[in-house]
């Protein structure tokens, strides 16, 4: 069969590239049905040419830090698809960032950006440097060197970077900054830049907000709703903040909040003001919640059971797994599902291991996968990009707006999708047959 035959080919290609393969493995299972149905995809070799990128850059960061010392890091951008609009997607700056991880985002990022209806291709990008811990001055030195080798590969209506983990509007200032240094020319070459200087309306917000309103369109569809109900969530970082600002908004009550040294439950509610300070002005770590609210718990990643996140093991009606890749186990949600969880939108990219999505498409919960329900921030990324182009900034009301409409597009394009294929509940399959269709389509009306 075409699917497994391209999975072999990229198991044998790749073996080290753990999250790549998975990545690749999820969207083949989903289209087993589609190529099966419809040939011209495997006569015009669709697959064999969407796994691989259609070009990579991998290179060397140097930069001294505040003591002078000479640093070294590995830079990565992988540019995997055209067919729909210029290269769009993050860059992530994490300690953990390696081939596999941009080449897993950048192959997500191809079929998020077509499910948005927007003209956008699929690219990422990354380096293992961690800006925790650096001055500010130290992550402008790094983001100018590695502005000095990526400028030449990126452009307004060639490749638009964005922010990703440890990628916010700090680091893209210095980006920018540098970017329009060296080719002076003021483009819209980065979305999430700041407001007076080129940025959008709700588009710190818009991944959270985008994933709440998927949930919400998910659960309206079964005649449910957000409101009065527990959620969790899990990061701390931006899309996690936006999520739970949207959701205290519709009148849920987030609970939880985590980040790589522990979690906190606070059965108040998690309070908003307090945790922005923190992350937002502070930069500081979830413990100090804890530390300045008498009604959370804090539990240190020491004392999660083996095997587990202990976010999961909060009670809940609806779970947002807003951190990082993987971060769900099958055991986490067999723990959900067995406490009542009947809905998961994910806002961080493929967070649940291969076995928790099985786990939570047997039990036929709403479940929204990463590549349709976190879409909202790179749809306002899109419509950064036409602000940009017209000169023209629009309204909070008006940006908002249009990412509540597309977020229901993809909804209602995802579950009808799924309905034709007989599985209607199921937006795995659902996304990813919609996805791959807007951009094969196009790749196959340009020849090869
Ligand atoms: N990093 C975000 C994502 O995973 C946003 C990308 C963008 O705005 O280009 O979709």
């Amino acid at each position: 069969m075409y699917a497994d035959r391209i999975l072999k080919h990229v198991e044998s290609a790749y073996p080290q590239q753990v999250e790549f393969r998975q990545a690749v493995a999820e969207i083949l299972h989903a289209l087993t049905p589609l190529l099966k149905k419809e040939p011209k995809y495997e006569k015009n070799a669709i697959l064999e040419r969407l796994v691989e990128p259609n070009r990579q850059v991998f290179f060397k960061i140097v930069w001294a830090d505040d003591k002078g010392k000479v640093q070294v890091n590995r830079g990565w951008r992988i540019q995997f698809n055209n067919a729909l609009g210029p290269y769009k997607g993050g860059l992530r700056f994490h300690p953990s960032v390696n081939a596999s991880i941009v080449k897993f985002l950048g192959f997500e990022q191809i079929f998020k950006n077509a499910l948005t209806t927007l003209n956008m291709g699929g690219a990422k990008g990354g380096s293992d440097f961690d800006p925790k811990g650096k001055s500010d001055a130290e992550v402008m030195r790094f983001c100018q060197a590695y502005m000095d080798e990526l400028y030449r590969h990126i452009g307004a209506l060639k490749d638009v970077p964005a922010g990703d983990i440890g990628v916010g509007a700090r680091e893209i200032g210095y980006l920018f900054g540098r970017y329009k240094k060296l080719v002076d020319s003021f483009e819209g070459v980065f979305t999430g830049k700041n407001l007076d200087w080129g940025g959008s309306l709700v588009r710190k917000e818009a991944t959270g907000y985008g994933a709440v309103y998927f949930a919400q369109e998910m659960l309206e569809a079964r005649k449910e709703g957000l409101e009065g109900k527990i959620c969790t969530v899990s990061g701390s970082g931006n899309v996690a903040i936006y999520t739970i600002e949207k959701l205290w908004q519709v009148g849920a009550i987030p609970v939880t909040i985590s980040d790589s040294g522990g979690c906190v439950y606070d059965k108040e509610g998690i309070n908003l003001e307090l945790l922005k300070e923190i992350k937002e002005v502070r930069g500081g770590r979830i413990e100090d919640y804890a530390k300045n609210k008498k009604s959370a718990v804090y539990t240190s990643v020491k004392d999660y059971k083996e095997g587990t996140n202990a976010v999961w093991s909060v009670p809940c009606f609806a779970a947002f797994p807003c951190a990082t890749q993987n971060e769900l186990s099958v055991l986490d949600a067999k723990i959900l599902l067995q406490n009542g969880c009947k809905c998961v939108a994910e806002g961080a990219n493929m967070p649940s291991s291969p076995g928790a999505m099985q786990a939570f498409l047997k039990a036929k919960i709403c479940y929204g996968p990463s590549k349709a329900a976190n879409a909202g921030g790179v749809a306002v990324s899109g419509l950064e990009m036409a602000q940009n182009a017209s000169l023209h900034p629009w309204s909070f009301e008006m940006v908002d707006q249009k990412l509540r409409t597309i977020m229901r597009d993809i909804f209602a394009n995802s579950s009808q999708t799924a309905a034709e294929f007989k599985d209607p509940t199921n937006l795995v399959l659902g996304a990813n047959i919609a996805g791959f269709r807007r951009v094969a389509q196009a790749m196959i009306d340009q020849g090869y």
